[in-house]
């Protein structure tokens, strides 16, 4: 088959299709083989009609372009079709389960669209004047009360604009503190079990990281943590509930025994969906601990963005939280920007973004939240869970749950021991499952169980839904085991692209379009 420089193919060949019988056009049933819009544009065709330019003198001196600029030109209704047809390649949790561990992709409720769209939300400046964006101040000022009561802690942070983005808001909070005890503490805690953002964060913001080992049973071995602890620990990062989707048992002992070394409990709270409504963090001795907005409170996330993470805090860190500060005086809400305008005790570290932070996030998760109210909140956590566990029990007989003895919390752990023997990998399941019409579960995370298969149905699934869901991995599961290895060899079958190299794409990714004609050396 030929192919592109793009490494696409160029001819009709039906690309990654199983099925001797090509097609003529090269499109297959109603998926259209859409080529690049560079492919498809032809140059002089226009959808718009502009007037001519009023501007006769060149302005731009010897930077004035001379050569075509190599835009493609196309009518509307091609465009349209363009992006109508590229849109429906993607899988979206409106258009079916999303069993993806460690990332509650839940429903997000048009209401919350609805309210973001709001033109007083929608088309806010962030240097709007202070006497026109009361309400959206309001509005912030309402989700840190939220926030606060849900965890239970005194300040929050909303300026974050990312689970990982709060992580080094926490941890610069933590080093702040520390370094106004005019210590040095250079290590932190991660469990090995922990997210690949926790050891990021923490050599991000200058710490070492030390790795504390699980128990056979997926917790934390506290025993282990207390060894560890000493001068030099700034703090831990642990998740919870952990990422094989147990709660941490031992947690306020954990807390207690770092506090009482000098050092700081952050918290990954992206797994808030199983608790928020049933546990305070702040009951729990944490200190810091980010909150994806994006996961817990339902608004949309996925390919990089857009996300937010604020950052509650406890007592001991909130007065080093970042710029800008929330506050409410006499004429109202403003947000203090500067360092000559601080608040009594107030002595941020820094700031972690320009403005204020991802105020269409916190429409969507405060419309999100007053539609559910405290205990619909609570409500949904223990939907999650309930789903979770019900897949647990369903599967745990033909799939093997490395920690399925006990109830998990909102996400059910799966490791490779049944497919020991098959000559099928966890990838090839997980493949399998695309031709099935699923997004495949997180794979080979957390690293704590080998082939690991992690997957969290969140509350948004109806039960007919889990069962379908449970019917087709239990009949892969079968296939698996009778050794009938056709439909994971090579899988995906059916979609439009068969197996890619996975690690290439990410090695070298080819990000630029080029005309074929175009030597390599000219970029
Ligand atoms: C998603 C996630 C993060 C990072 O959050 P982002 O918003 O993607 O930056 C951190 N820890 C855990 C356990 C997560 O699931």
């Amino acid at each position: 088959m030929s192919m592109n420089n793009q490494g696409r193919p160029t001819s009709a060949g039906n690309a990654g299709n199983t099925s001797e019988l090509a097609t003529i056009s090269g499109d297959r049933g109603l998926h259209h083989e859409e080529r690049l819009i560079f492919e498809i544009g032809r140059a002089g065709m226009t959808g718009v009609d502009l007037p001519e330019s009023q501007v006769t003198d060149a302005r731009l001196g010897g930077m004035r372009r001379r050569g075509e600029i190599g835009l493609p030109g196309l009518s509307e209704p091609e465009v349209i079709r363009h992006y109508v047809r590229l849109s429906r390649m993607n899988y979206a949790i409106d258009a079916g389960l999303y069993p993806l561990g460690s990332c509650t992709m839940k429903h997000n409720p048009r209401l919350n669209e609805k309210m973001a769209r709001l033109p007083g939300f929608g088309d806010l400046h962030p240097l709007a004047p202070r006497s026109t964006t009361q309400g959206a101040l309001a509005l912030i000022s309402e989700l840190m009360r939220w926030l606060t009561t849900l965890t239970g802690m005194p300040a929050v942070a909303m300026s974050p604009k990312a689970g990982a983005h709060g992580e080094l808001c926490g941890l610069l909070a933590i080093r702040a503190a520390i370094e106004a005890r005019g210590e040095k503490r250079p290590r932190i805690l991660v469990p090995e079990s922990a997210h690949g953002t926790n050891p990021a964060t923490a050599a991000l913001a200058g710490f070492t990281v030390d790795q504390v080992p699980a128990k056979p049973n997926g917790h934390v071995d506290a025993e282990a943590l207390k060894v560890k602890l000493g001068p030099d620990v700034a703090g831990i990062m642990l998740t919870n509930p952990n990422t094989c989707g147990l709660f941490e048992p031992d947690i306020i002992a954990m807390a207690e025994a770092v506090h009482k070394a000098g050092g700081y409990f952050y918290c990954d709270g992206a797994n808030f969906n199983a608790i928020a409504g049933r546990v305070r963090p702040g009951d729990l001795g944490i200190d810091a601990m980010h909150i994806n907005l994006h996961k817990t409170f339902s608004t949309p996330h996925g390919g990089g963005g857009p996300g937010a993470g604020p950052v509650v805090l406890s007592e001991r860190l909130a007065p080093f939280a970042p710029l800008p500060l929330l506050v409410a005086d006499k004429d109202g809400f403003r947000l203090v920007e500067d360092r000559a305008e601080l608040p009594a005790g107030a002595k941020p570290f820094g700031r972690m973004s320009a403005f204020h932070g991802q105020m269409g996030m916190f429409v969507r998760a405060l419309a999100y939240m007053l539609s559910h109210g405290r205990d619909g909140v609570r409500q949904a956590s223990e939907d999650a869970v309930l789903s979770a566990n019900y897949i647990l029990a369903s599967l745990k007989d033909i799939m093997s749950a490395p920690f399925g003895d006990g109830p998990c919390m909102h996400e059910a752990l799966f490791d490779d021991t049944f497919l020991e023997g098959t000559g099928v990998t966890t990838l090839d399941f997980a493949k399998a499952m695309i031709d099935e019409g699923y997004h495949p579960m997180t794979m080979y995370f957390p690293l704590v169980v080998h082939g690991a298969m992690l997957i969290e149905p969140t509350e948004s699934e109806s039960k007919e839904s889990l069962d379908r869901f449970i019917t087709v991995l239990r009949g892969l599961a079968e296939d698996a085991k009778a050794g009938r290895k056709a439909r994971f060899d090579g899988a995906p079958h059916f979609a439009p692209r068969r197996r890619l190299d996975e690690t290439a794409a990410a090695r070298k990714p080819v990000l630029r379009w080029r005309r074929e004609t175009m030597p390599e050396a000219a970029e």
